[in-house]
């Protein structure tokens, strides 16, 4: 297909995504998962959450270490638009290995499902943080901010591109640290210069050249980044109406307001990051340089912060 192909319309507003997994595939996980390659033990822990064709459970392995386990029933990778898709996850997530990057441990498997062992991001995700919050200060939007970019620039040196940055797939350690996860979206370009014109999935922040049917790169993950900013200092999505048909015509058009209680260079470096023509758009590593992130930046945050405004000197 020359396009891109969008399968079903999801609701931006609720940052969910439209995939509904079906119950009678959901995984069964057993209280002792025992990897059927090398007999290696895990105890199921607490269940962590759901996604488009996976589950997430706490496991804990001999040495007594808790992982976060994404469990993906083996029977839902008969079909093989899903194994492809699942494949080229995994390969890509297991390619990389940065600080700001969810890591992966190992994959397991047993009768009936693979699990994908990573490090345990136990204060949920950004998404939570802001629903809570509403919106953050900008030292705190600094500070998440400086760590999405790093892991971003990281991706794109080595050809990757995420396609899917959100709020929801920025996942937050118990140091809260930030951890950019979920690559069920990422592709690798053969080089820097290509271009891609199909995508299956929907981003939730989707840039105008993927509505538009138009080839995308690393541009893309550009324009999400700016959706992650405002999103987190305006305590809304800039394109967020009811009507999903509107919520598309606000990006084509690029109609989006800046309250004025954003800071000049927040606004400045908002307006960079969606500009309509993503060839106007900065690349990842010149955002590095914005006048935005010469102001005040924590080197670290309370836990605290995941439910109010942090004391911050
Ligand atoms: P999918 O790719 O199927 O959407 P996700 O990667 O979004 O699956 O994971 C589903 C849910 O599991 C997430 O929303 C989150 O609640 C939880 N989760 C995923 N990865 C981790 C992790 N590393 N640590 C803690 N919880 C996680």
């Amino acid at each position: 297909a020359l396009n891109p192909v969008y399968p079903k319309p999801f609701n931006p507003i609720t940052d969910k995504m439209f995939k509904k997994p079906d119950p009678k595939q959901h995984a069964q996980v057993p209280e002792l998962v025992i990897d059927e390659k090398d007999g290696s033990q895990f105890k199921r822990g607490k269940f962590l959450g759901k996604g488009g064709f996976a589950r997430c459970y706490e496991l804990r392995d001999s040495k007594d270490e808790v992982w976060a386990a994404k469990v993906i029933p083996k029977a839902m990778l008969q079909k093989t638009t899903h194994k492809e898709k699942f494949v080229n996850e995994i390969d890509i997530h297991q390619s990389v290995s940065h600080a700001y990057i969810v890591k992966i441990l190992k994959c397991v498997s047993d009768s009936n499902n693979m699990y994908i062992l990573m490090e345990l991001c136990s204060n949920r995700s950004l998404m939570e943080l802001q629903k809570r919050r509403s919106y953050v200060t900008e030292p705190e939007a600094r500070y998440f901010l400086k760590q999405i970019v790093s892991a971003v620039c990281y991706l794109h040196s080595n050809l990757i591109i995420h396609r899917d940055l959100k709020l929801g797939n920025v996942f937050i350690d118990g140091k809260m640290k930030l951890k950019v996860g979920d690559f069920g979206l990422a592709t690798r370009l053969k080089n820097a210069d290509e271009r891609k014109d199909t995508l299956c999935g929907t981003p939730n922040y989707i840039a105008p050249e993927m509505l538009q049917h138009r080839k995308h790169s690393f541009e893309v993950d550009v324009w999400a980044t700016g959706c992650i900013l405002y999103t987190l200092l305006c305590g809304h999505p800039p394109f967020e109406t009811t009507s999903l048909t509107e919520t598309y015509n606000r990006i084509k058009s690029n109609q989006f307001t800046m309250p004025r209680s954003i800071g000049a260079y927040a606004a400045q470096l908002i307006r960079d990051l969606l500009q309509n023509n993503e060839f106007n758009r900065p690349k990842i590593d010149q955002v590095k340089t914005a006048r935005f992130f010469y102001g005040y930046c924590p080197e670290s945050l309370p836990v605290s912060a995941l439910e109010c405004v942090p004391k911050i000197e």
